[in-house]
């Protein structure tokens, strides 16, 4: 009887095919993108103790309260990472990462772990690409992360993101804690009719009361005290040259009193990044500044912002753009007949990894025909036959598979380059092409 098959843990995803291909294509583009900005690349553990993410995170958020994945295999707890800044920011102080002196600039990727119940662009393994400017706390830092986030996505070919920004104040009495205070004051006479979790927000963390998805808490909140608004002197001056910043840069935004952001660290500028084909879940990343972090995880008070960004989001918003037509071609595939051939092509094929063409050949003992069709099926652009016959004159067949190619026997000596140049130009016609143009002996 066949064994079981063992199916993966609910929430998690494997990428193959076109969505590893887009996976790739994105990690690449970041890559390429973020250290234009001058950051520099990190790779930071999975692994971290539970109490850093209670410290950052917050006691009183969704992720801590009730989202993580903590065991405790000796006497420590650990937790895997829900998100990265608060990791980034252990690691920026473990190694000292300010004594160079000025502002530390870090991007990462890797996946993050959240036991939310899963749905469309909802995970509980998911990958974030994550940066964090740690050391400055001008304005104008925030509009370059900002922007530096809308120009990713458009160097991805994603048309339609759209910016949602607001300002959370800081913990000066005058500033968060006064908007807070306003805040229960106005949701108090008409709590019984805000739902069981706003209800139990409401002294926690009243601000999640915003962004509440329910009908009628949304209703509600229309009425509520608005914190853009309330904000002490220093926070709207720094919320007004943000602003002018982004404007001046050409990004369009909204200014969303409802987005405050489910992480405690926040200071002062949160904004999200949304797309309509996302659905629900329509945020494609999002991102905040947090003056308070690095101190409150025992470093000395500095200014930081950062911005983490949805891997499987953004493959949703290019699957439904179709931005990617991704499979990279192979450049030839090696189609042989007879023992002596098959291993004279694994070494034709050999040499032409090495010099930096892709190849691949079958190893299945497939007829000739059946090879023709997975070298067509592989979008091989190019057809390497041999068999024994030009083996022995020291030849092998080129094909050209793209539309109106041809095929002509070249010189084993001469195939790279042969390739190399015929790849380069436009299928030869073949009324006009030059020299030896017969079928392969053996087809
Ligand atoms: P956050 O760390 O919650 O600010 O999330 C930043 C971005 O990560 C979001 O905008 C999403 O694109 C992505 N993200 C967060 N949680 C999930 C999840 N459970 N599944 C997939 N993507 C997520």
């Amino acid at each position: 009887m066949a064994a079981e098959p063992i199916r993966a843990v609910e929430g998690t995803n494997d990428f193959t095919g076109d969505s590893a291909r887009r996976f790739d294509r994105v990690l690449e583009a970041a890559a390429a993108h973020f250290p234009r900005y001058g950051y520099e690349r990190v790779h930071l553990p999975l692994l971290e103790p539970t109490e850093l993410f209670a410290r950052a995170v917050g006691a009183a958020t969704d992720i801590v309260e009730k989202e993580m994945y903590t065991f405790s295999p000796g006497k420590e707890s650990l937790t895997l990472r829900p998100e990265g800044t608060a990791g980034a920011i252990r690691a920026y102080l473990q190694r000292n990462l300010a004594q160079a002196g000025g502002l530390v600039k870090l991007w990462y990727d890797g996946p993050m772990f959240r036991r939310e119940r899963p749905q469309k662009g909802r995970h509980r393994q998911f990958h974030q690409i994550g940066v964090e400017a740690v050391g400055a706390a001008d304005p104008l830092l925030d509009a370059e992360t900002i922007v530096m986030g809308l120009r990713f996505f458009e160097s991805l070919g994603i048309a339609g993101t759209r910016l949602r920004l607001n300002s959370i104040g800081c913990p000066d009495s005058a500033c968060r804690p006064a908007y807070r205070e306003a805040l229960r004051e106005a949701v108090r006479p008409d709590l019984p009719l805000y739902c069981p979790t706003c209800r139990n927000r409401y002294e926690r963390n009243v601000l999640r009361v915003l962004d509440c998805k329910s009908p009628e808490c949304k209703r509600l909140a229309a009425n509520l005290p608005k914190s853009h608004e309330r904000l002490c002197a220093a926070c709207a001056g720094h919320f007004e040259t943000v602003r002018e910043a982004l404007a001046a840069s050409g990004a369009v935004f909204d200014v969303d009193y409802t987005l405050v952001r489910g992480l405690d660290y926040y200071t002062r500028t949160v904004f999200e990044y949304a797309h309509s084909a996302l659905g629900a879940q329509d945020a494609l990343g999002g991102g905040g500044r947090y003056d308070g972090l690095v101190e409150e995880l025992g470093g000395k008070p500095t200014p930081a912002v950062g911005l983490a960004v949805g891997l499987e989001r953004i493959l949703l918003a290019l699957a439904a753009g179709d931005a990617c037509r991704c499979r990279p071609p192979l450049v030839a595939y090696g189609v042989s007949m007879g023992e002596s051939a098959r291993r004279g092509m694994m070494g034709l094929v050999m040499r032409l990894r090495a010099a930096g063409l892709s190849a691949d050949m079958d190893y299945e003992g497939r007829s000739l025909k059946s090879q023709m069709r997975a070298a067509n099926r592989r979008e091989a652009v190019f057809a390497l036959i041999l068999g024994e016959d030009e083996l022995s004159r020291g030849e092998v067949v080129v094909k050209d598979l793209r539309p109106g190619g041809t095929q002509r026997s070249v010189a084993l000596a001469d195939y790279i380059t042969h390739l190399a140049t015929r790849l380069t130009a436009p299928p030869e016609n073949p009324d006009g092409a030059a020299g030896e143009n017969r079928p392969a002996a053996s087809e």
